[in-house]
């Protein structure tokens, strides 16, 4: 059985086009299977970022805001990350934590709402917490009031006191995919304002924001778009709301004419609406650099290469791992999967640390579920294969 799994192993990925990709991230003889929390190093940021401490900051120093083209940085790199999710250029800006863009987002799509009559912020009851915390305070704020509500019964509490719905595309904890275009036409068909969490989909699967109509998007760069630890997220405001988008942290990077240090507050145009206060350079570059992994990648590529995996780890699972040792949380179904596999399992932090200790990393969602993040451009079949194998080794000693 090991045999021939580790034989097709071997196999797909003589076949696989992305195969080659591997080589340009740091990595060791570890299977690294957290990439959802936090992607690997690409081999070539540690000098960009050496030449952007030591020269542009060390040498060109305030010089580099704008003969470096510091300034314009958060849009500049939107725009790289705009065909990843579907998005034509200039409506996406980098910058802040994803928590900092829920807040923007969430606010922002209420006042876009405009109605009073429309009470009611609904947000995704089983989203990551940064999202529900953020959402309710910005409900609050706006004189609204939150609904926690299963993405599986949105449709039924949709309805004409819906301001604004916030969603997750990918759940973080079982990996389930939600239809986005379905459920954006629910919300606009409800007259509300669709706000999406990319987090857990932008960089593994098609997000298609411009084809679905999607209004406001928010995602974190350093999960599958490995921009580092705590590099900064990015806010999409599709361009049709661009004009009424009024944020409610006008900072004055934001402003349409910054260096007049006016003291009234008059919004830019586009994108860079969504700024707040200086950007986070070093982060911002580190991200910048690590994007190039992209170049020549189409996205449907990635797709198809994350399905594969994930059905050739859960095929092998259900080879190695002793039967009801574990139960897959993650849809079977491909249009409901993202990019991850979630098993519940007894004693899971045991486990997950065994895992570790033999050289497989996933991570541990309290109190039962052990995650596994498939992130096509640096894992391969062989990796799928041997963390499954070692997976059965820990669950039957
Ligand atoms: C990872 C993640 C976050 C992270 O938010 P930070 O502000 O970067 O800490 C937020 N929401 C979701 C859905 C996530 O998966």
């Amino acid at each position: 059985m090991s045999e021939s799994l580790a034989r097709r192993a071997a196999a797909l990925d003589a076949a696989d086009e992305l195969a080659g990709a591997r080589k340009l991230f740091a990595l060791d003889d570890a299977v690294y299977l957290d990439g959802n929390s936090l992607g690997a190093l690409p081999a070539h940021v540690p000098d960009r970022i050496a030449d952007v401490v030591t020269r542009q900051w060390g040498q060109l120093r305030i010089r580099s805001w704008t003969e470096g083209d510091w300034w314009s940085a958060p849009e500049r790199i939107g725009d790289r990350i705009a065909p990843l999710v579907g998005a034509a250029p200039g409506q996406i800006v980098v910058g802040d934590s994803t928590s900092v863009n829920v807040f923007k987002a969430v606010v922002g799509a209420v006042r876009l709402s405009g109605d009073p009559a429309r009470t009611d912020v609904l947000v995704d009851a089983t989203t990551f917490p940064t999202d529900g915390y953020i959402a309710e305070s910005a409900a609050r704020m706006t004189g609204r009031r939150i609904v926690p509500v299963a993405p599986g019964e949105l449709a039924g509490a949709l309805g004409p006191a819906t301001a604004a719905v916030l969603l997750n595309h990918v759940d973080y904890r079982s990996g389930r995919l939600h239809d986005l275009p379905a459920l954006t036409a629910a919300v606009h068909d409800a007259g509300a304002v669709a706000v999406w969490d990319l987090c857990h989909s932008a960089g593994a699967l098609p997000v298609g924001l411009d084809a679905h109509g999607v209004d406001l998007a928010v995602g974190c760069t350093y999960k599958y778009l490995n921009g580092g630890p705590g590099s900064p997220a990015y806010l999409y405001v599709a361009h049709r709301h661009q004009a009424a988008f009024d944020s409610p942290l006008p900072g004055w990077t934001s402003h349409e004419d910054p260096f007049a240090m006016s003291p009234a507050y008059a919004a830019a145009d586009g994108a860079v609406r969504g700024r707040v206060g200086t950007p986070d350079i070093l982060s911002m570059l580190a991200l910048e650099a690590a994007l190039d992994v992209w170049d020549g990648v189409a996205i449907e590529t990635v797709r198809a290469k994350s399905l594969a995996l994930t059905d050739f780890f859960l095929e092998c699972v259900a080879a190695y791992v002793p039967d009801g040792a574990v139960t897959s949380l993650t849809p079977a179904a491909h249009a409901e999967r993202g990019s991850q596999v979630a098993l519940r399992c007894a004693d899971a932090p045991r486990v997950m640390d065994e895992l570790i200790a033999r050289g497989v990393i996933g991570d541990l969602r309290r109190p039962d579920v052990l995650r596994f993040g498939f992130t096509p451009l640096y894992v391969g079949f062989a990796d799928a294969e041997r963390a499954a194998r070692v997976l059965g080794e820990v669950l039957e000693g």
